[in-house]
């Protein structure tokens, strides 16, 4: 099935949650302008007649490579103050997936986990298996201080003090009893892409540095198929950013899928029943990016906002943080 350019589209995002109000008006401006570049990256790839599996991929690598959101260089903190990295991504056409979790020192983790994908019989490995088996498919790796922001460390800080472990966005949780966010400076988020080409295949890919304060070991729903990350010609490509443990409970990004298959619900009402109605049931906040095999694209979220960006062939691209 060829679709005419226009349906061909990329979304992304890079967390659900908002800077704070009185952020600088650059500092805004430079997080649309990072999610409008790499919108581009990717409306390149689509263009040239490139895969819905490339286009995403690459998105995703250049999200991790930035460090304003919480994936790659960037990664938040977890509890005993190292990081560990989680990605996935999934091929709409094969139902191919690859992912990666409780990873220390790979540069770019959906890489591996396309690496995962393509090269290896499992879908999902951990820990060291993970690192060796990147490292013998010459997937870079980095020393731990690579994934460090200053900002990230002072969010940290702040969630020990407060004895929590927090979405890295949005987060509503008061300080000493203050009135500042627990993170006023740094709402920043897990990052993901989905994508439609011009042959009508979608995929989708996640990674995420986790929650900030996080167990050791502590693995969330961006790097398990069907929760964070979900890709099938037949319904659509999801890649979801929230409290990690509500999307798996509800597997959410599925869930999406599943509506549209077997209750006959568009993209649109289907996105939109799993954020506001079947996370919410187990106190899920967040959001999800879709899209489906026609181009239709759908960016629900229930926190305060989301930092996300939509961007079709031969069409300007179009970001947004706030509501
Ligand atoms: N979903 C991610 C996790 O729970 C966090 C996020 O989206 O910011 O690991």
């Amino acid at each position: 099935m060829t679709q005419s350019p226009a349906r061909a589209v990329i979304a992304i995002h890079g967390g659900a949650g908002t800077i704070s109000r009185d952020t600088p008006a650059i500092e805004v401006k430079a997080y649309h302008d990072a999610l409008a570049d790499i919108l581009r990256a990717g409306q390149t790839i689509l263009a040239s007649g490139g895969s819905a599996l490339d286009a995403v991929t690459e998105a995703v690598r250049l999200l991790e490579d930035c460090p304003r959101f919480n994936a790659g260089r960037g990664a938040v903190f977890t509890h005993a103050g190292t990081h560990e990295l989680d990605a996935a991504i999934m091929d709409g056409t094969t139902l191919d997936a690859g992912a990666i979790a409780c990873v220390h020192q790979i540069r770019n983790p959906i890489l591996a986990a396309r690496a995962v994908l393509e090269k290896s019989e499992h879908v999902l490995l951990v820990g060291k298996g993970a690192e060796a088996f990147a490292d013998a498919h010459g997937i870079a790796s980095v020393t731990p201080d690579y994934y460090f922001t200053q900002a990230r460390y002072a969010q940290w800080q702040r969630a020990l003090a407060a004895a929590a472990v927090q979405l890295d966005h949005d987060m509503p949780l008061k300080v000493n009893g203050g009135d500042e966010p627990i993170d006023p400076d740094s709402k920043l988020g897990t990052v993901g892409a989905v994508a439609c080409d011009l042959d009508g295949r979608v995929a989708a890919a996640t990674s995420t540095g986790g929650m900030t304060n996080k167990a050791v070991g502590r693995v969330g729903d961006s790097p398990i198929i069907g929760a964070g990350c979900y890709a099938n010609n037949a319904s659509a490509a999801v890649s979801a950013t929230g409290t990690g443990e509500a999307f798996m409970r509800t597997v959410a990004a599925y869930d999406v899928g599943a509506l549209m298959m077997y209750a006959g619900l568009s993209l649109e009402d289907a996105a939109t029943r799993v954020v506001s109605e079947k996370l919410a049931s187990v106190g899920g906040r967040g959001g999800l990016i879709a899209v489906d095999a026609h181009g239709n694209v759908c960016l629900p979220f229930n926190t305060e906002g989301m930092y996300r960006g939509v961007a079709r062939v031969g069409e300007a691209p179009m970001t947004a943080i706030h509501a």
